[in-house]
């Protein structure tokens, strides 16, 4: 039945853990690394005609992946990772990381999305999350988007793709994301780079940026920070077996080496108890967990 994945070099038994920032997870029964973006839309297309499960799977830096794995096609866009610069626009396939991104706009003098360094995610996935910092988002730097929606390829403008707080359509409706421009401004290198360090040095002092994790677990609530709010509930450094809540930053769990997904989940049930128990407040997820249960 899977026999036509097998021309794009399929793989079974794929360990997800070490496709997930978390490195968590247990493994996919297929998985795949789509070249071009009609490879990619022609496995979803067969996926769907044969309703196999599937997932687009990004930098894998917001997904958690469950410890039972993924019993379909994980599909994975790191190899679809062009970027091209015409004027101020800067044209990137959907699994283009957002380093380089920043790399090749401050090399061309273009500046506006410098919050965004040091953000680990593809520009699909940023697209999809409206990923977003330091008062930067992608709604303020996307002109438009190529994106699949299963059936046909299509434009998206900016209002089209209805960003919303870590939200999209594309996240709302399951479209995937094929290619993506971006506007930027004419600005000085040299301004632009210290602005991406200076933004870069921010996260090193408030973020645990050099272990194992996947960045915020939980929204803001009512615009305030979840993780401010985790602090004074006093559950920093509370371990579950291999994971931990963040010394640094009460909203990131670190995977201490040896966690399971299960450890995570168990960290964000207890977090979710107390807020709720202790503020009434019910704490929404912004990561997103992949997987069989
Ligand atoms: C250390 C650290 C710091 C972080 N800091 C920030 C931050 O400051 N701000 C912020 O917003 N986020 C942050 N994140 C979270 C994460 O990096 C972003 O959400 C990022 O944009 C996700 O991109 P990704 O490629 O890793 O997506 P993945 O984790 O692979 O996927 C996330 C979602 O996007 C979907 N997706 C991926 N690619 C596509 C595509 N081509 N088409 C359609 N859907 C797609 C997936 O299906 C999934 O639903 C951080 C994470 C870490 C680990």
């Amino acid at each position: 039945m899977i026999n036509f994945l097998n021309k794009y070099n399929m793989l079974q038994c794929e360990d997800l853990s070490t496709h997930c920032t978390m490195r968590v997870g247990g493994k996919a029964k297929y998985y795949i690394e789509p070249l071009t973006a009609s490879q990619l839309v022609e496995i979803v297309k067969q996926c769907n005609k044969l309703k196999i499960k599937y997932f687009i799977l990004g930098n894998g830096s917001n997904v958690i992946f469950k410890d039972k794995g993924f019993d379909g096609v994980v599909i994975c866009t790191k190899k679809m990772s062009s970027i091209t610069i015409k004027e101020d626009v800067l044209i990137a396939d959907c699994g283009a990381n957002l380093y380089v991104l920043n790399k090749m706009a401050k090399d061309s003098g273009l500046g506006g999305m410098e919050w965004s360094y040091g953000i680990p995610g593809s520009c699909g996935g940023a697209l999809c999350m409206n990923a977003g910092a330091y008062g930067g988002q992608m709604q303020d730097v996307v002109l438009k988007a190529k994106v699949f929606d299963g059936k046909k390829i299509k434009i998206l403008y900016n209002d089209q793709l209805k960003f919303g707080y870590r939200n999209s359509i594309v996240k709302e409706k399951n479209y995937i994301v094929l290619k993506i421009w971006i506007k930027l401004k004419k600005d000085e290198k040299e301004n632009i780079k210290n602005k991406q360090i200076n933004y870069l040095n921010k996260r090193r002092l408030s973020q645990p940026i050099e272990t194992f994790n996947s960045g915020s677990i939980f929204k803001k609530i009512n615009n305030l920070s979840a993780g401010k709010m985790i602090d004074n509930l006093g559950l920093k450094g509370v371990i579950v077996n291999g994971a931990q809540i963040s010394k640094l930053h009460a909203n990131f769990i670190v995977n201490l080496g040896n966690a399971k997904a299960k450890d995570i989940q168990d960290l964000i049930n207890i977090i979710k108890k107390v807020a709720k128990e202790k503020n009434n407040i019910e704490l929404e997820e912004e990561v997103i967990f992949i997987g069989e249960d």
